[in-house]
């Protein structure tokens, strides 16, 4: 028998999850779960760097892990917590925070974009934002850090963390995560020009209705330069023919791409299959998550029962980590 890797992932709490956050993230969590010990954290802390407030926060804690379970994670198998239910990580935090040189958190490209967008609040929190991250993940002894391209240079970052913190100690206390590359999909927004985001409101819940899916759908962009039914279109330039690659039965595909390119279909008869097609994608996901809401508790449960699995590991790797740096017991 071998013995699994542990995933470690986490996500700020955002609430209602969308299709991007669906194809990006989610899909690829559920299937992770097959071959590793998974551990995925709802990063409360992480959302107080840019928050302006913290009213709606139990809400969309409470909305993601409902969307998570609802999708395929497995609260028997893999550990879902709130990540402030770990006070260890804060103290994590610190430790590595003396091992990090500074110069290069202020250079991160993610860092110097996030200055930008909010040029009012650059604050202590964000700057440490990588190094909270990687004190998440040597908490909780994580193997394997599943990323995007945009996060490949906080992972980066994080390993030479590791590394600096087990030389200065001379240990091995702490792993040195391996990345693996998610072959994410950027899904743009019913504009077709944006990536699909909750606060640009272009994006499609997976909780909606039937019906709200319909109407988001129908304010879907196709191909541009098509501009009356007639227009033969270009289904490789369409958002709309992008998700029937990923919704839609091969037949169905191959005859949207051989009568778009003919007019021998018209964007709304495509989008109406394409609405259907989601939306019996998602009715196990709907029904699963009505049934888990029946008892809104119980995701409550879930979340700390984790946080209790995770506290259990944290615990013994913050003991080897102040004995392996000489703090008094
Ligand atoms: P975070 O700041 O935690 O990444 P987001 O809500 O922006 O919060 O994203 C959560 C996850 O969903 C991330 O893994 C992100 O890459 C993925 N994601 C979000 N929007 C999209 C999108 N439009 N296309 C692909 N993946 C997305």
């Amino acid at each position: 028998m071998t013995i699994k890797g542990r995933v470690f992932s986490g996500a700020r709490p955002t609430g209602r999850q969308h299709l991007g956050n669906y194809l990006g993230a989610i899909k690829n969590y559920v299937a992770l779960q097959d071959d590793y010990d998974c551990i995925y954290c709802i990063v409360d802390i992480h959302a107080l760097t840019t928050v302006e407030t913290t009213e709606d926060l139990k809400e969309n804690i409470y909305e993601m892990a409902l969307d998570w379970l609802a999708a395929g994670i497995r609260p028997e198998d893999s550990i879902v917590f709130i990540q402030s239910h770990v006070p260890y990580v804060m103290e994590m935090h610190t430790l590595l925070s003396m091992v990090t040189p500074l110069g290069k958190l202020t250079e991160l490209p993610t860092f110097k974009e996030k200055i930008k967008q909010n040029p009012n609040n650059v604050n202590y929190g964000l700057v440490g934002y990588p190094v909270l991250m990687t004190a998440d993940i040597v908490l909780y002894k994580a193997d394997t850090v599943p990323v995007g391209v945009d996060q490949a240079p906080h992972l980066e970052f994080a390993r030479e963390i590791v590394r600096s913190f087990n030389y200065r100690y001379g240990t091995k206390v702490l792993i040195e995560p391996k990345v693996k590359h998610t072959e994410v999909l950027k899904v743009l927004g019913i504009d077709g020009k944006k990536k699909m985001s909750k606060s640009l409101d272009n994006h499609i819940e997976l909780a909606a209705t039937p019906e709200e899916t319909d109407k988001r759908v129908m304010q879907m962009l196709t191909d541009p330069q098509r501009v009356r039914r007639e227009d033969p279109g270009d289904p490789d330039v369409c958002n709309v023919f992008s998700m029937h690659k990923i919704f839609s039965p091969k037949d169905e595909i191959e005859m949207i791409n051989t009568e778009c390119r003919r007019a021998g279909i018209g964007c709304v008869d495509c989008k109406k299959r394409f609405s259907a097609n989601l939306n019996k994608h998602l009715e196990p996901f709907r029904a699963k998550r009505a049934e888990i809401e029946k008892s809104p508790d119980s995701v409550w449960d879930i979340l700390r029962d984790g946080a209790k699995r995770a506290n259990a590991i944290a615990k013994d790797v913050i003991e080897e980590t102040r004995a392996a740096i000489g703090l008094p017991e």
